[in-house]
């Protein structure tokens, strides 16, 4: 199978099998698919659906999440976890406004200069919102390229040199079927050629695979950084103020004696929400109670 089999496999694939996700397929503004790659950052795209649905319809462009209070846009954000990401949208969204007419622009350097938006997005965009040719790199569609073009599996951290110029290499010369080239790689990645147990029994492009070829040498053995426990984390009691705060009807505070039942060890609950406080996600008041910041 040569490069340009394995790109018809991949697109035949894409067309039968592609999740049917609200941003796809046309049917979202761009502003609309650069939420949904904010939201999905750190979050699987199946769970970040709902919230993305109750966003767009609440905050349809970026003008109207410019303009929202700021205690909604954290409650809005619920149980995605991050939420600095939340603010840093909003951020995002008041610079599309005013300075762009509330129209993303159509560059990488234009887009890679907003609040919050980094290369894998700013790329994102370029590719599956405006159509453009330009080769997405993730952390799935890197392992996908290594493994098959390669043989072998990509390593942790940032994108090497090396593996952002495989992507490049790859990347059709057809504007349109690059477009299916990333989204279908990294769909590949998302739901057939994971990390840990790759489907190769139904793998479209089994027979061109170089890892597979060999034999899928310290498949499961990549070092990944080990996953952080979350009990008695800085970030579960975090989320556990935050959640506490969405629970309160708007405008009001949570006085101190119940922030203080949050959380047992108080020093640490002390600490996340100076946090809190200095990301912004929340106000403390002179008494010691707390609240969504206006
Ligand atoms: S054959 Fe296996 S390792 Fe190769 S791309 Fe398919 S799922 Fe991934």
């Amino acid at each position: 199978m040569n490069d340009s089999d394995i790109a018809l496999r991949l697109s035949a694939w894409w067309e039968a099998h592609a999740r049917d996700l609200p941003w796809r397929f046309g049917r979202a503004t761009p502003w609309g698919v650069l939420v949904s790659e904010v939201m999905s950052q750190q979050t699987q795209m199946s769970r970040v659906v709902p919230y993305w649905q109750e966003w767009m319809n609440r905050w349809p462009d970026a003008r109207a999440l410019a303009a929202a209070p700021k205690a909604e846009v954290i409650t809005a954000w619920g149980r995605l976890g991050y939420p600095r990401r939340a603010l840093r949208l909003q951020e995002c969204a008041r610079v599309v406004s005013e300075e762009y007419s509330d129209e993303l622009p159509h560059t990488y350097d234009a887009l890679i200069a907003l609040p919050g938006i980094g290369d894998y997005t700013a790329s994102a965009v370029l590719s599956f919102a405006f159509g453009q040719r330009v080769a997405v790199i993730d952390t799935n569609i890197r392992r996908v390229l290594s493994r098959v073009f390669t043989g072998v599996e990509s390593r942790g951290g940032s994108a090497s040199p090396a593996e952002r110029a495989l992507a490049n290499r790859m990347l059709p010369e057809s504007v349109k079927r690059s477009v299916t080239w990333n989204q279908s790689v990294m769909e590949l990645g998302a739901v057939i050629c994971t990390a840990k147990s790759p489907l190769c029994d139904i793998c479209p492009i089994a027979s061109g695979c170089a890892f597979l070829k060999a034999d899928r040498p310290g498949l499961g053995e990549r070092r990944t950084r080990p996953r952080q426990r979350f009990q008695g984390t800085d970030r579960q009691v975090r989320g556990l103020v935050l959640a506490a705060l969405r629970e309160l009807p708007a405008h009001e505070t949570l006085a101190r004696k119940n922030v203080a039942s949050i959380w047992k060890d108080q020093v640490q609950l002390d600490a996340c929400i100076a946090s809190l406080d200095d990301d912004g996600l929340v106000e403390m008041l002179p008494d010691g109670s707390l609240r969504l910041p206006h």
